[in-house]
């Protein structure tokens, strides 16, 4: 097909719907038009940027009728910034958005009709993500500057706040670049690959305040450490722990190898439900606590444990979601591809007294058949599996050893949809679908699904 319209030309369309980028989207005779700011509902008029031959691009030259949902984003830097998507949508809107998305995705891809709830969401959807990683630059006048990234970029946007980070992480971002010059740390340039400080990453537990702040600088040597340590506890008096991690190489790799403690603890403790957790600098976590705990609750509810069940976790990563089952459970197998991760779960077991926790490193879909081999099956399995889904030599183990109850979390809908429609057709049933709101004003949406053995 040949695009309807051409670079450069004007036209008024109506918006139809918004993508995983958070563009409107237009069709013209057919042919989507992406529209960077505009959203469903609204009539714009629109200057044509690009053409390809599946799907062309334009930008908003003004809303002629605006959507009812629309809203002045409350962040300074939102249109250069690529951190969030939705700010211009109300956070109704945008429950109300990811709760259609992932209905008319299980309906399109994988003709799933068990009923998809309204979203959980956020009473307050700001200040929610316990981790920061800040990267730090410095300008053509040679002034540091940090902030985040533009979208699909490389380029830093210099900031002062940002209303989805702790106030910890806002007092890094606009006290520590003020203060580098004084105490004689240069900011790290990655084109040149000169320069100190790389990133700062600021963790903060959410139950119990306790504060890390990680300097990734690219040398070992690092001769204004009491200085830098200074001034972190004079930006951050809560601090409790204060880390310096070296990164050498010339990557885009945040971390590098070597990690080791400035001042304070080597660790901060957070508990989600009644469940501890040590978080070190580099140990994965879930980045919103809060709805962590919603989404794990919801998961807990669905496997509907009376005390005697053989739980499995895959994709297990820390064990979060295995510690939370394994106080309803008989026993919990974990299984999760990176080692690391499987000793933070075993920690994490230890430190919570939990005696009914097993866990082992290893691909899901190897580990879970030779289980069963072995003799360990479960009655429920629980999976959390990254972005492209299951492995399909997993669903096979499931549908032979068919244990009777199965809670699928996704942070993806559409594998999500794929994969029940593959459990459907293998003689299970989904019974509900519950999206939780982890991220605001992005256009991500996790989703927990309910299937039972019919
Ligand atoms: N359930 C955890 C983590 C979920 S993220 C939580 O809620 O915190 C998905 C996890 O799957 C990641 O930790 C990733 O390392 C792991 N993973 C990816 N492929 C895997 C595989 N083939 N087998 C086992 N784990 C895998």
């Amino acid at each position: 097909m040949s695009a309807p319209v051409k670079k450069n030309d004007r036209l008024t369309v109506y918006i139809e719907d918004l993508t995983h980028d958070g563009n409107g989207v237009a069709k013209v005779d057919g042919y989507p038009l992406f529209i960077q700011g505009a959203l469903p509902s609204e009539t714009a008029e629109v200057h044509v940027v690009k053409t390809l031959k599946n799907y062309g691009f334009a930008k908003v030259v003004e809303i002629l009728e605006p959507s009812s949902d629309r809203v002045d984003a409350p962040c300074e830097y939102f249109k250069q910034c690529g951190g969030c998507q939705l700010q211009h949508l109300s956070y109704e809107g945008q429950l109300k958005w990811k709760e259609n998305m992932v209905r008319n995705v299980m309906q399109r891809i994988g003709k799933i009709d068990a009923p998809v709830l309204p979203v959980k969401g956020m009473e307050e959807p700001w200040h929610y993500r316990n981790k920061a990683q800040i990267p730090f630059s410095s300008n053509e006048a040679g002034q540091a500057i940090a902030g985040f990234y533009k979208t699909k970029s490389h380029s830093i946007v210099d900031m002062e706040r940002c209303l989805i980070q702790t106030g910890e992480a806002d007092a890094i971002l606009a006290g520590l670049k003020k203060e580098l010059a004084a105490i004689g740390v240069r900011p790290y340039n990655e084109l040149s690959h000169e320069g100190m400080l790389r990133h700062v990453v600021v963790r903060k537990a959410r139950a119990t305040g306790e504060v890390m702040v990680v300097l990734v600088t690219k040398k070992k040597k690092f001769p204004q450490k009491d200085a830098a340590v200074a001034t972190i506890q004079k930006l951050v008096p809560n601090v409790t722990s204060i880390m310096q991690n070296v990164n050498s190489d010339k990557t885009n790799v945040i971390f590098g190898d070597e990690t080791v403690n400035l001042w304070g603890k080597d660790v901060i403790i957070d508990t989600i439900g009644d469940v501890r957790f040590e978080i070190s600098a580099r140990s994965f976590y879930q980045v919103n606590p809060e709805q962590t705990e919603v989404l794990y609750k919801q998961a807990l509810d669905y496997a509907n444990l009376q005390g005697d069940e053989r739980v499995i976790d895959a994709y297990c990563g820390i064990g979060t979601i295995s510690l939370f089952l394994a106080q309803q459970a008989k026993a919990v197998m974990g299984v999760e591809i990176v080692p690391q991760a499987i000793e933070d779960a075993k920690r994490n077991a230890a430190l919570n007294g939990f005696t009914n926790t097993y866990f082992e490193a290893g691909p899901a879909e190897e580990v879970i058949p030779r289980w069963y081999k072995e003799g360990k099956e479960a009655d429920v399995l629980v999976v959390d599996p990254p972005r492209k889904g299951c492995d399909e030599a997993l669903l096979q183990t499931i549908l032979v050893q068919r244990p009777k109850r199965v809670v699928y979390v996704s942070c993806n809908p559409a594998t999500l949809a794929r994969d029940l429609r593959i459990l459907e057709d293998g003689g299970y049933q989904t019974q509900e679908i519950q999206p939780v709101d982890m991220f605001p004003h992005s256009t991500h949406c996790e989703a927990v699904a309910w299937l039972e053995l019919v």
